[in-house]
């Protein structure tokens, strides 16, 4: 056996760890389809096709094609209990049969006033349905089942009131033993055009009086995504939240970087810091200059004081699953099968679960 083909490695097969998926972005073509002709002939939707709305093979969304895919499509085709729960199951039979072992799905509560849904109803389907999901289909063969926490996303067009309710909702659904499925964290997302997240400090300033009383809920935060909102001044507000991870970092200065590295290294609390990195999206989107190559996954995975966790964001609207991800990554920047499986296992030192699941997937993920 040669050198290339003992390093050769089955990425599906790979135990990994997803922590940066949206719900609704990480619906496939083929659900979405599915959901389209039942509900076509119920005479219960005037959509076009999704198959034809978002060709199979079309990944070249920006963030202005972005943005009003959901709201003008996706979000008007999964608008009750029916589809929302249909969709959840397909991602998480998805995410299960790439080998993903344990996933952090996060998603905007959303009301479904035609079907009679509010928010909180809307997050408990979530919940119940990954509940259900753990509880009826253990997996054939492999590594072991996978495990799901839920994030709770503020858009950044939310009014404070808005963020105020997805923290209740957060605080209502958060279970601090993290014994079941619960809410463990809330994020930061949405259109990086909308300003004024400065308002948002009570709801995701970790330091935050509310925030305070409930220390084992994380905070992970989209950061420096396109270049209106990477500023020095909001990042530095960002990062004063701290927040437990962020997510892209793409448009950093000097300045933000070495920050960020603090957070890791600090003294208050040393830990290594987790960045949850998406490659397909940054480069199919165009929200970094040139290919796969000049991602910054090559400047901060051997960054002693972060944790690098590659993630998909949007597989349904980019197409690369995570175990595609993890080929990509060995491709271009040249790691091998013991760098490979060191990169998926350091993940599980910034997951949002507790330590039961952290020694759990520390039996199962190869090393
Ligand atoms: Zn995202």
């Amino acid at each position: 056996m040669t050198q290339s083909q003992k390093d050769e490695i089955d990425f599906t097969a790979l135990p990994k760890i997803e922590l940066h998926a949206h719900l609704s972005g990480s619906i496939s073509r083929q659900c979405l389809h599915e959901i389209w002709l039942k509900k076509k002939a119920e005479g219960k939707t005037d959509l076009e096709d999704p198959l034809v709305v978002m060709p199979e093979g079309k990944h070249d969304y920006d963030l202005k094609t972005f943005f009003p895919l959901f709201s003008t499509y996706t979000y008007r085709l999964i608008d009750d209990a029916w589809s929302l729960r249909y969709s959840t199951l397909s991602v998480l039979r998805d995410f299960a049969a790439d080998g993903v072992v344990y996933l952090e799905l996060r998603t905007t509560p959303r009301e479904m006033p035609a079907a009679g849904l509010d928010k909180e109803d809307y997050v408990r389907l979530v919940l119940d349905t990954i509940s259900q999901y753990e509880a009826a289909e253990p997996p054939a063969s492999g590594p072991g089942m996978m495990h799901t926490r839920l994030i709770l996303s503020v858009d950044r067009r939310n009014t404070l009131p808005e963020a105020q309710h997805v923290l209740s909702l957060a605080e209502k659904f958060h279970s601090p033993d993290d014994r079941n499925v619960n809410v463990v964290a809330l994020d930061l997302c949405g259109d990086p055009s909308a300003p004024d997240i400065y308002k948002f400090a009570p709801v995701l300033d970790s330091r935050a009086p509310r925030r305070r009383l409930i220390p084992t809920l994380k905070t992970t935060l989209h950061f420096a995504e396109a270049e209106c909102s990477s500023s020095d001044a909001e990042l530095s507000t960002l990062l004063s939240w701290q927040p437990d991870r962020i997510g892209h970092v793409i448009h950093i200065s000097q300045t933000i970087r070495e920050a960020i590295v603090a957070r890791g290294g600090g003294t208050d609390e040393k830990r290594p810091y987790g960045l949850e990195l998406c490659l397909s999206c940054n480069v199919h989107a165009g929200m970094i200059s040139g290919g796969f190559e000049e991602h910054h996954f090559g400047e901060w995975w051997q960054e002693k004081d972060c944790v690098v966790v590659i993630c998909t964001d949007d597989v349904g609207v980019f197409g690369s699953k995570l175990s595609n991800e993890y080929a990509l990554v060995a491709h271009h920047f040249g790691l091998g099968r013991a760098e490979i499986c060191a990169l998926a296992r350091r993940g599980i030192d910034v997951i949002f679960a507790g330590e039961d699941e952290k020694a759990r997937l520390r039996e199962i993920m190869w090393t």
